[in-house]
């Protein structure tokens, strides 16, 4: 039994007796038992989300598909009781634990503990405060009894994530913070110029947009990126020529015979950090004869989603992110000329990164899109990648620059 327990009143909607045993030494807490996800009753409606077959309308819904490219173990209270739990990966996660933080109480409490979360998995979970008084973990290691609270209004409960499962380090890396959802009002609107996507493809555009936020997070980028003045002159000195086109990142106005609106360092700064904003994107398919980019859409070629990122062929997607972000065809940012810009860089690096076994996902059986004759158009083969031993990273780095 407890022996030093002590209460302390929360003002939360009603008052509420937190029972803290913080200091006891023999009280046998009771928590709560861990959930396989991948066995879960009937009651928690357990489903994969992006099934090969299901209707396509689902996925369009921006309001039940979205997730942070950050977070795609997703967490959000519905009605007052209960949570869904989503997870945005074509690989499986195990030992995750999902922490809760009330308000008026400082510390963060073990809410709900998954031995194992299959891929695109998506259930419901009732929130253990609203059913009975139980013991919880605290993320100090103590223990802390907490009574029948009867419910939540939407966002009191502050959640967070934590696992030891290597793929989920990788996604805590992940800096940017993009929105991604699929639209269909372009291929509505525009049909042909634009086509319509299926969960298959969906499944691969969400491994690709994690990997490709994975990239522009890791150090390697944020280096050249803030020091492209200094990649180009390395790529010049390497090849034994004079640096071709321009020296730095620069903006939208034309070139005036070879005088650059370069940027300056701090703007450099601000530019990197404006590509892992919160902003939204809506990722779309290409039908006609070129891909688009610009407000909230990016959109890529149905063999970029299926075999072209897993062999780092990247160029496409990065130029079509770069409109995205706000940048024309008359800055280095977006385009490709002028002695390469960051299309070039980006798809060398990229290719770098599966060479290093250095991004989230690298194999493309997880998926295996390839050999889905029946959701897609073209004829693939599975893709193989092999890195250019003249690519500059790979000369640059030798095999270095892993991110831990
Ligand atoms: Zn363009």
């Amino acid at each position: 039994m407890r022996k030093n327990t002590h209460y302390f009143l929360l003002a939360l909607f009603s008052s509420i007796i937190l029972g803290c045993s913080d200091d006891s030494d023999s009280y046998q807490p009771n928590y709560l038992p861990s959930i396989d996800a991948t066995a879960l009753p009937d009651g928690n409606h357990p489903m994969a989300m992006f099934e090969d077959d299901e209707d396509p309308s689902i996925m369009y819904n921006k309001a039940d598909r979205w997730f942070r490219v950050n977070e795609p173990f997703q967490v959000i209270q519905k009605g007052k009781d209960s949570v869904q739990v989503s997870l945005y990966s074509p690989v499986g996660l195990t030992n995750v634990k999902v922490y809760a933080k009330l308000p008026n109480y400082d510390k963060r409490f073990l809410i709900y503990s998954f031995s194992k979360v299959p891929a695109f998995h998506r259930s419901f979970h009732k929130l253990p405060l609203t059913e009975q008084k139980n013991d919880y973990l605290l993320e100090t290691g103590n223990t802390v009894t907490i009574d029948k609270i009867e419910g939540f209004s939407s966002g009191a409960i502050e959640f967070s994530v934590e696992s030891d499962d290597p793929l989920f380090q990788k996604f805590k890396k992940i800096k940017s913070t993009h929105l991604v959802q699929f639209n269909d009002g372009y291929h509505i609107n525009e049909y042909g110029k634009f086509l319509p996507m299926n969960p298959a493809l969906a499944k691969e555009a969400i491994t690709m947009i994690i990997n490709y936020s994975y990239a522009l997070s890791h150090p390697l980028y944020y280096d050249t990126f803030t020091n492209f003045d200094r990649y180009k002159q390395e790529q010049a000195t390497t090849a034994g020529t004079e640096i071709n086109g321009a020296l730095n990142w620069h903006g939208n106005a034309d070139d005036v015979d070879g005088v650059y609106d370069y940027y300056s360092k701090e703007e450099i700064e601000k530019i990197y950090w404006n590509y892992l904003d919160k902003r939204t994107l809506w990722m779309a398919m290409v039908g006609g004869d070129s891909a688009w980019g610009g407000g909230n859409l990016a959109s890529q070629w149905e063999s970029g989603y299926v075999t072209g990122h897993w062999v780092g062929e990247m160029s496409v997607w990065s130029h079509e992110y770069s409109h995205h972000i706000g940048f024309s065809h008359s800055s280095n940012l977006a385009n490709s000329g002028e002695g390469g810009g960051q299309q070039e860089m980006l798809t060398h690096f990229y290719k770098y990164l599966i060479y290093l076994n250095d991004l989230p996902f690298t194999d493309p059986e997880v998926l295996k899109t390839y050999a889905k004759t029946s959701y897609v158009t073209g004829t693939y083969k599975k893709p193989v990648f092999t890195i250019n031993p003249k690519n500059p990273f790979l000369l640059k780095y030798k095999g270095e620059g892993k991110w831990n």
